[in-house]
């Protein structure tokens, strides 16, 4: 059986203080998952997870990941900027972008980050705008590999990475532009729940550095297996064990750089899902309840909130706060509100009984959560709560508020109209009892 994190007693008080919807997220869970992965990788000595920003780039969460010894992986400018101000430096930073604009090469180079190229035309596009660093990585697509999912196909027909051959061009041109330290990086699969993915990939990249060596002289220093590890979203799936990994990744390395001339590279990750997902729940109240030709819960949050089941049609496991062990005896459609059948946080669900107020627990948001939120129907992204290892609870991102909403059009015609407006409506509800969020 899947449990939340936090218990009912403390649901209910943080929905006291902090008005629902809101992704909670679970500090000594983080910390236990970032020194798992430490220490599953220990034997390698240059071992470094460099955390997944997109997956949760909330910075106070970053901090938290920083004090375990790991890096970032920045996919834009701002998540550059957020890396910065969070004091990362240097190689603490792994820019892997793809389609990238130039001034997000500029502002990573000037960083010292360690620039992962997504192509081989964008070898000449960094040096024309930024130069080449000392140290540099590429990206590596096989066009095939054995272990696949739904969020990434065939690696052929993923728009990301350099073919083989254009690795060897690559390497080559990028030494006699000036590059002097090299490292290779793929990612093949997504949400992978096998022990299998990242030594089958350390496999590949181990023989790629090999054949490149041969073919270029070039010793790759470093092997990046990016993100992939997957997470338990259904109860009945069993979470990877990361030691287990570790030590299956240590045997591929033990086995292929000694018959490669290889010179124990050093490893890196940069996992998003497998460090935060289990570590975040959206709690959302249930506000209404429909009955036609099926039942619906209808919830105070929507896709805008968690996108993923609308998009990917993913599972995240869903409990009523306080009714973890009353018979699942309902079958019900969670939705949100938005005007967009999709907008689905589960479909023919059985729950316990659900009534108007009770709290929601939607799992497993701590990844891709927050993060992909959106403001389509002029929904406003709910608010990020940290629950503290000594068991407070901390605001580290508020609500949105209209005002943030409208924000962009301040210049135009109607910009201060809608701000006075937007203000004299939370007057209006203040005073009628009720929240605008
Ligand atoms: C999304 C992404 C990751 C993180 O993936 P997870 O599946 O969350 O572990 C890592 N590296 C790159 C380049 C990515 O695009």
């Amino acid at each position: 059986m899947k449990k939340p994190f936090a218990n009912h007693e403390t649901l209910m008080s943080i929905a006291d203080v902090y008005p629902t919807p809101f992704h909670l997220y679970d500090e000594a869970g983080i910390r236990n998952t970032a020194r798992a992965v430490n220490a599953a990788f220990a034997w390698n000595g240059g071992f470094k997870e460099y955390f997944a920003v997109k997956a949760n780039p909330n910075p106070e969460i970053i901090a938290i990941l920083k004090e375990e010894g790991c890096g970032v992986d920045c996919s834009s400018l701002t998540e550059l900027m957020i890396a910065e101000t969070l004091g990362f430096r240097g190689e603490e930073i792994m820019f892997s972008s793809n389609a990238t604009p130039a001034d997000d090469f500029i502002y990573a180079k000037a960083l010292g980050a360690i620039i992962n190229l997504d192509d081989f035309s964008h070898i000449d596009f960094l040096d024309r705008h930024a130069g080449i660093p000392e140290t540099i990585c590429c990206r590596y697509n096989p066009g095939s590999f054995g272990i696949q999912n739904s969020i990434m196909s065939n690696p052929a027909d993923a728009k990301y990475g350099f073919t083989k051959e254009q690795l060897r061009e690559g390497f080559l041109k990028l030494r006699e532009m000036g590059a002097r330290t090299f490292g290779l990086h793929s990612f093949l699969a997504s949400n992978t729940l096998t022990p299998d993915y990242y030594p089958a990939l350390a496999r590949t990249l181990l023989e790629t550095a090999a054949w490149l060596k041969a073919e270029t002289g070039i010793h790759v220093a470093f092997i990046n297996l990016s993100g992939g590890v997957g997470i338990a979203y259904r109860p009945d799936e069993r979470p990877n064990d990361i030691a287990r990994i570790g030590a299956l990744v240590r045997g591929v390395y033990d086995e292929v750089p000694a018959s490669a001339g290889l010179s124990n590279p050093a490893l890196f990750t940069e996992m998003g899902r497998f460090m935060l997902g289990p570590h975040g729940c959206l709690v959302a109240a249930a506000l209404h309840s429909k009955d036609t030709y099926k039942r619906y819960i209808g919830l105070d949050a929507c896709a805008a909130d968690l996108m993923r089941p609308a998009v990917y049609g993913a599972y995240h496991h869903i409990t009523v706060s306080g009714k973890e062990n009353m018979p699942a005896d309902r079958i019900y459609d969670v939705t949100g509100s938005l005007c967009e059948n999709n907008d689905k946080f589960a479909v023919d669900r059985a729950l316990p009984e659900i009534e108007k107020g009770d709290l929601i627990v939607i799992h497993d948001t701590g990844a891709h959560g927050y993060a992909m939120g959106y403001n389509y129907n002029g929904k406003l992204r709910s608010a990020e709560l940290l629950l503290r290892a000594d068991g407070s609870v901390k605001l580290i991102r508020r609500a949105e508020r209209p005002e943030d909403y409208f924000a962009t059009l301040t210049e135009t015609r109607f910009g201060k109209q809608l701000n006075e407006v937007a203000k004299n409506v939370r007057d209006m509800l203040a005073k009628s009892k009720n929240t605008l969020r």
